[in-house]
């Protein structure tokens, strides 16, 4: 495996992802978006999966009008998405491909800032939705056309507060544990059994919608950009990185 400093200055081959069928949630904005659009002018096919229709559609005209190979737009809410909802997008998966080979889990939803004996339920109950359970979910039902692929990448996200415990982070802190509980557990359980990797990706701070909301006073410009944080992104989808199993990786140097 690459060190932090190589993964985060990575440079991909040219075509490093022609024909790759590669999925990214949460595609129409912030870090999802960046990503969508640089696997497209990696070569990949890219499945536009996120809940505002007109987001998708912007992130499609993006890929089109740079030469990028014509995207799928893939409506999904995962606050409401149900089992049977994530195994018609497997279906549909392999009718159209007969396989996936990268799945970018980078839908995400911040919740309150707030302590945790005044956190709301229901926003606690709807962060873990959205960042756990629909992660967990999505990933079960695209496993077998996932193994259909001769090497199939799965990368999650995950933060610095799903690492070490922080003030005030609530119902997202402990999401973000759990991704790096779900990555551990998922690259243990498939280690050695088929060509699946599945790893995360701490981006760092990032400006972005949801890095604005946590930190509003922050002048976005100080931070890294979406774009400026694709190497890592660019590697893990990679094939250099095919031999990379259970990790979780920064994609900024600290
Ligand atoms: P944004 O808020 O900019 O983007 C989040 C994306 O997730 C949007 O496309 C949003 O869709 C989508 N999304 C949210 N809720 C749902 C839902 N219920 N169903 C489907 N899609 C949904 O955030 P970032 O780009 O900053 O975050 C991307 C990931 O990176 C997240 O997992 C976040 O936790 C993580 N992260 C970000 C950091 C940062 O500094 N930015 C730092 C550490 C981790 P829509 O546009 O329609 O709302």
């Amino acid at each position: 495996m690459l060190s932090a400093q190589e993964i985060a200055n990575y440079q991909a081959q040219d075509n490093s992802l022609k024909d790759r069928v590669i999925l990214v949630t949460g595609a129409g904005d912030g870090i999802g978006k960046a990503a969508a659009i640089a696997y497209a002018q990696a070569g990949a096919r890219v499945i536009l999966a996120g809940r505002t229709v007109e987001k998708l559609e912007q992130v499609y005209d993006q890929i089109i009008s740079t030469g990028g190979c014509e995207p799928l737009i893939y409506p999904v809410d995962f606050e409401g998405a149900t089992e049977d909802d994530f195994n018609e997008l497997a279906n549909q998966c392999d009718q159209q491909f007969g396989r996936l080979d990268g799945l970018l889990l980078n839908a995400g939803i911040l919740g309150q800032r707030t302590p945790l004996s005044s956190y709301r339920h229901d926003v606690w109950t709807k962060v873990l939705q959205v960042n756990v359970t629909a992660q967990h979910l999505i990933t079960k039902a695209l496993m077998p056309v996932l193994e259909a692929s001769d090497n199939a990448s799965v990368i999650f996200t995950t933060s610095g507060v799903g690492r070490v415990g922080r003030a005030f982070w609530g119902a997202y802190a402990v999401s973000k544990f759990a991704v790096e509980g779900l990555v551990q557990t998922w690259a243990a359980e498939t280690e050695g059994l088929n060509s699946v990797r599945i790893n995360c990706i701490n981006p760092g701070a990032t400006s972005t919608q949801m890095r604005a909301q946590a930190f509003p006073a922050e002048n976005p410009e100080s931070i890294a950009s979406p774009q400026d944080i694709m190497p890592a992104y660019l590697y893990l989808m990679g094939p250099e990185s095919s031999q990379v199993n259970g990790q979780s990786i920064d994609a900024q140097i600290k």
